[in-house]
């Protein structure tokens, strides 16, 4: 997600360039690439390009409820500013952003969205993924996924309580 900003430093403030992007990178960080695509706008204002775009993306997760692995679908609104370190006409270097940790444009006046991206993509993983939002879960007694069906466990419920409940029946029937 490399851009050469070289032309749109050298427009007037307020310029704008419009670009598609089509491009796999490891999100996680874990070996697993997702393609993201979108649109991303870069706008120079007077004093870096301000980079605006709509991406989508999917990660690979496990289901917090039954554990499956499934591909969670993610949507990107990102909107970061990159400060030049270059003087575009000069190549002098020039001073560093004053926020810590911004983003920089190269000495070569290349912007590179990836980081950013992946940043934003992290931030958009849901705390508890959920492979559906009415996913049925584990059984506690035998472990089946139960959205392959019903496991023949005795009791429908699902709730622990149930099941200490019918130990003190069988108990007393002894
Ligand atoms: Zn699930
Ligand atoms: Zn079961």
């Amino acid at each position: 997600m490399q851009i050469n900003v070289a032309q749109l430093l050298r427009a007037s403030i307020g310029s704008v360039r419009d670009y598609e992007i089509k491009k796999i990178i490891d999100i996680t960080g874990d070996g697993v690439n997702s393609l993201v695509q979108g649109k991303v706008r870069l706008m120079r204002t007077n004093r870096s390009i301000l980079a605006k775009g709509e991406l989508e993306t999917d990660v690979e997760l496990t289901c917090g409820r039954c554990l499956s692995p499934f591909k969670c679908p993610l949507k990107i609104n990102l909107e970061e500013e990159y400060y030049p370190t270059a003087d575009v006409d000069t190549g002098a270097p020039l001073a560093a952003p004053d926020e810590p940790g911004s983003f920089t444009i190269d000495e070569n006046h290349i912007l590179d969205l990836t980081e950013a991206v992946r940043q934003y993509a992290l931030l958009a993983i849901p705390m508890k993924p959920l492979c559906k939002e009415n996913c049925a879960g584990l059984c506690p007694f035998c472990g089946q996924n139960l959205n392959r069906g019903p496991c023949g466990c005795p009791l429908k419920s699902a709730d622990p309580r149930w099941a200490e409940l019918s130990k003190l029946k069988k108990e007393k029937g002894k």
